[in-house]
């Protein structure tokens, strides 16, 4: 972690700074901590390859005496929940390799870790939705200038869409120490990754963001209320004279009135607006914003959706914000060079036909095309490219006939070393 991180960072529980307490074991450099121990007014946290981990659920408690016997290998044992010795050892050799991919290392974690369905994430509907909203909504408010925090983010998929608006590096803060680090190390190169705990005080200061974002996640925290007080503290500048104002964004949070996968404990759409005490909030059905993402944009945020369609929608999106650009029509811009690798999209099988190849859909499970099966909107059931267009790839450019595929997401633009 970066030393300067400790500007935003406040004990969960006590709200005092967190400083590196120099007595006690550790490891770094002039800008970076790399190991070590975070004292503040109640308590001691450790810092485990490089992440703060600020809660004291059991794995935290292992990996801080680890680390106070010098031994940082063990706590980071610890905090992947690697008890079994030749499993830890096949983690430690993925995790110390520069070729290895993220594929490896989720398998060398384990059946229990993660889904199968990573590889198909960029292009899932829910994710290209929560792509839009979150480089909408960051585009207003960060400007570049300032910096985004996303909350529950996992693996940092989305997190990885803010690397470029966010001034400071993007914080990712999450439960699972695992999705973190690999967040930092493959899907969002870059991100400061934070591990806490989403029902209790987050660990940062007020107004340390102008954007806190959480997406795909709501629906499984059970203090609901404090969660949304707080995106609103982080977000609360009201004591700098003169700044703008930033925005809370929660992505796909399922509806109690309708029925999905995965359902957690859901509110209404007037119990989600209720839980807003400091900014009013805005809800949309997620059908309308995937609509307009289809369509290649603009997203559009004028949209004010009646009480039938919020009711209706298996999905919201809630956006908070006081920022005068934030209610318009927001244009869905393009990337014309790829931030990682460019990828014919993994659910499609390749075959050679002719010159160049013939790509035909098809889904991983009968599970995941249930709850995907929408994706079907944008990516063709079978199409043919040519040797050119395929050749295009290599240069990482988004130009020409890479133009459309990208948009329908038929080509990907992937983390490096992904798969
Ligand atoms: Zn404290």
């Amino acid at each position: 972690m970066l030393i300067d991180t400790l500007d935003v960072l406040r004990c969960p529980y006590c709200g005092g700074r967190l400083s590196l307490v120099d007595s006690l074991y550790h490891r770094g450099t002039s800008e970076e901590i790399h190991d070590g121990i975070l004292g503040c007014h109640c308590c001691i946290f450790p810092v485990v390859d490089g992440i703060p981990v600020l809660h004291l659920l059991p794995s935290s408690t292992i990996a801080r005496d680890q680390i106070q016997a010098g031994r940082p290998d063990m706590a980071r044992r610890a905090m992947f929940g690697l008890d079994d010795d030749s499993q830890a050892e096949a983690f430690d050799a993925v995790a110390s390799s520069d070729t290895a991919t993220y594929r490896d290392t989720v398998e060398a974690l384990g059946p229990n870790f993660e889904g199968g369905y990573f590889l198909y994430r960029f292009s899932d509907p829910t994710y290209i939705v929560a792509q839009a909203v979150a480089r909408a909504v960051g585009t207003t408010v960060l400007g570049g200038r300032r910096r985004a925090v996303d909350i529950c983010g996992g693996s940092g998929h989305v997190t990885r869409t803010l690397l470029d608006l966010s001034s400071a590096p993007p914080v990712l803060a999450d439960l699972y120490f695992a999705k973190v680090w690999l967040a930092r190390r493959f899907t969002a190169p870059g991100c400061e990754p934070v591990c806490c705990d989403g029902n209790a005080p987050m660990p940062f200061a007020r107004g340390a963001f102008a954007f806190a974002m959480c997406t795909d996640a709501f629906m499984y925290i059970w203090t609901k209320r404090q969660f949304v007080g707080e995106m609103e503290r982080l977000v609360d500048n009201q004591r700098t004279p003169g700044a703008d104002p930033g925005a809370v964004l929660i992505g796909h949070t399922h509806n109690e009135r309708t029925w999905s996968q995965s359902h957690g404990q859901p509110l209404s759409p007037e119990g989600y607006a209720d839980l807003f005490e400091m900014i009013e909030p805005r809800l949309f059905g997620e059908a309308g914003l995937f609509a307009d993402v289809v369509a290649g944009g603009p997203l559009d945020l004028t949209r004010r959706d009646d009480q039938e369609t919020l009711d209706t929608n298996p999905a919201l999106t809630i956006v908070a914000s006081r920022h005068p650009g934030m209610w318009t029509r927001h244009r869905l811009a393009q990337p014309s060079a790829a931030s990682g690798e460019l990828r014919i999209n993994p659910l499609y099988t390749v075959e050679p036909d002719g010159d160049g190849v013939r790509l035909r859909l098809g889904f991983p499970s009968e599970e995941y095309e249930q709850e995907y099966g929408a994706c079907r909107q944008y990516l063709p059931e079978v199409l043919t490219l040519d040797r050119s267009t395929v050749a295009m790839l290599a240069t990482g450019r988004v130009s020409g006939d890479l133009i459309e595929l990208f948009r329908r997401k038929v080509i990907v633009d992937l983390p490096t070393r992904y798969y």
